[in-house]
């Protein structure tokens, strides 16, 4: 079992200390936790320390700590992030997509702004980036695949067809997906991406890893068992680790 979407400084809520590191890697070992993977939003860079990571990891033998990055997908900026991310030898990269044109539109203030644009168009908007995100060639994972239903409002066209082109690119570019169980405390309830998309990702052999999201450490882990479960329901077979930039499978029987 994995978890590469922890956030261990947050929201700029705690800075990266042994101690704070330990806090999460505890949490990890208490929820059989194998693999567990760092990915701050690079917005952060500057509070980051990835050595310290890699060095408090060394403490839990029994754990494979992974340090990775979330990194905002902005359209048009895809130099400046791969000169940020080429400074440091990440185990995997996540691609996210948390604004359009500027709109950053999962913070819950934006709800009422949802509910004054047409539905699909926002949807098409939206994997429009993903598309363009997962064809940067800049990642390895795409974060949270269908965040823009997070205020629970549901196109009027069905999500797999307009989610179709972006995940023809994340299977060109031969990305995972993960399966990010934070949604299910947000408006949306349920996790990201949505049932008939997991389904249909499978179907396109697509791999699949995983992700909490965590914002602090009682969160890592949180509903991935669950989630392993779904995806054997499903006839996942197995799951994808990051081990510097290549892909590395764990079998989920
Ligand atoms: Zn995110
Ligand atoms: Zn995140």
């Amino acid at each position: 079992m994995l978890d590469l979407h922890v956030h261990l400084i947050g929201h700029q809520d705690r800075k990266v200390t042994r101690e704070n590191i330990r806090h999460f890697l505890e949490e990890a070992q208490r929820k059989q936790i194998r693999q567990i993977g760092f990915a701050d939003h690079d917005l952060y860079w500057e509070d980051l320390n990835f050595d310290l990571i890699r060095e408090v990891g060394l403490e839990y033998p029994d754990l494979q700590v992974r340090v990775g990055l979330e990194v905002d997908y902005l359209e048009g900026e895809e130099k400046s992030i791969f000169q940020k991310i080429d400074a440091y030898s990440f185990d995997y990269l996540i691609g996210s997509v948390h604004q359009i044109d500027g709109w950053l539109f999962d913070f819950p203030e934006e709800e009422r702004n949802h509910l004054m644009k047409d539905p699909d168009q926002l949807y098409e908007q939206y994997f429009h980036l993903v598309e363009k995100a997962a064809n940067s060639g800049l990642f390895d994972i795409i974060g949270h695949f269908d965040l823009i239903k997070i205020f629970k409002i549901r196109p009027r066209t069905d999500v797999r067809k307009l989610a179709a082109r972006a995940l023809e690119a994340v299977k060109d570019q031969h990305l995972a997906l993960e399966i990010n169980t934070n949604g299910r405390y947000k408006p949306v309830g349920e996790f990201y991406p949505e049932y008939k998309l997991i389904e249909m990702i499978h179907k396109m052999e697509i791999p699949f890893t995983l992700g909490s999201d965590a914002h602090e450490p009682g969160v890592v882990g949180r509903d991935l068992w669950e989630v392993c479960e779904l995806l054997r329901s499903v006839g996942v077979k197995k799951i994808q680790g990051f081990n510097l930039r290549k892909s590395e499978p764990i079998s989920l029987i």
